[in-house]
């Protein structure tokens, strides 16, 4: 059985106080909710001062990136120990933002996925398809490519840490949200690669997670498919009334 993973990413957004705020006001409107697994991103900067906040609570602390290295002369780096040390215990990886603005690559996101894993977090890795990949029918071979470069050399034990993400960069932040068909179709064929990449027992087991414009009204249908095992949350997790409503899409 596949836990559901609800993940809200809060991107470049909010204050220390904001993000304290947000996270309060969430906490009581899914503290009744134990058949989920909660996340929030905050920027690096809140990231001590949310896990304060939810300690003892059922929501867990994310990073929205780390470095592969464990420390030396990397500055601006964030290690994935450090990112425990703050009391993370995901961290996201290979967003298409990162990819499309910080210049990340499959071998990159392969990196820090291996050192996130060894460090003992959970990784979410993102992939998804440009509107022209879509267009030009190449949604596939794409997500193939970025699959097998970002998981190269995982060992199937590696596993137990590690969440795929699947956002078509079309429906980030456009409100074009993926039909339940079109996100199920390639939650699928994810499924379908990492029982060829891995073994059966791996592919049953990984969680999939869709991302792009999902919102209150459309989670039940991406959550009815049986392929898609929650979502990754960006604008709808800065407001916790949204934020809730779709974390507790199965109450
Ligand atoms: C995201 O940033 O991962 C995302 C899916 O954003 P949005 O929900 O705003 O489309």
């Amino acid at each position: 059985m596949r836990i559901p993973v609800i993940a809200g990413n809060w991107k470049l957004f909010k204050t220390i106080a904001e993000s304290l705020d947000l996270v309060n006001e969430l906490k009581p409107l899914v503290a009744g909710n134990h058949g989920v697994e909660i996340v929030v991103a905050p920027v690096f900067t809140a990231l001590s001062s949310i896990n304060d906040a939810i300690k003892g609570s059922n929501i867990s602390l994310a990073a929205q990136d780390c470095y592969w290295e464990e420390e030396g002369a990397f500055t601006g780096e964030v290690a994935p120990k450090l990112l425990k040390d703050v009391g993370c215990s995901h961290v996201i990886i290979g967003h298409s933002e990162r990819r499309q603005y910080f210049g990340e690559t499959d071998l990159t996101v392969n990196k820090k996925t291996k050192a996130a894993v060894s460090a003992g977090l959970k990784a979410i890795v993102c992939v998804g398809e440009l509107l022209a990949e879509r267009e030009s029918e190449q949604t596939f071979s794409v997500i193939e490519k970025q699959i097998q470069g970002s998981l190269a050399g995982l060992a199937v034990e590696d596993f137990a840490h590690v969440i795929i993400a699947y956002e078509p960069v079309w429906a980030i932040g456009t409100g074009k949200t993926a039909t339940d068909g079109q996100a199920q179709e390639v939650h699928a064929f994810i499924r379908k690669l990492i029982t060829r990449l891995f073994n059966q027992s791996v592919a049953d087991a990984v969680r999939i997670l869709y991302g792009g414009s999902v919102k209150p009204d459309n989670v039940k249908g991406l959550m009815s498919q049986p392929d898609i095992d929650g979502a990754l949350v960006g604008g709808a997790s800065l407001k916790a009334e949204t934020f809730a409503a779709i974390a507790n899409f199965n109450v």
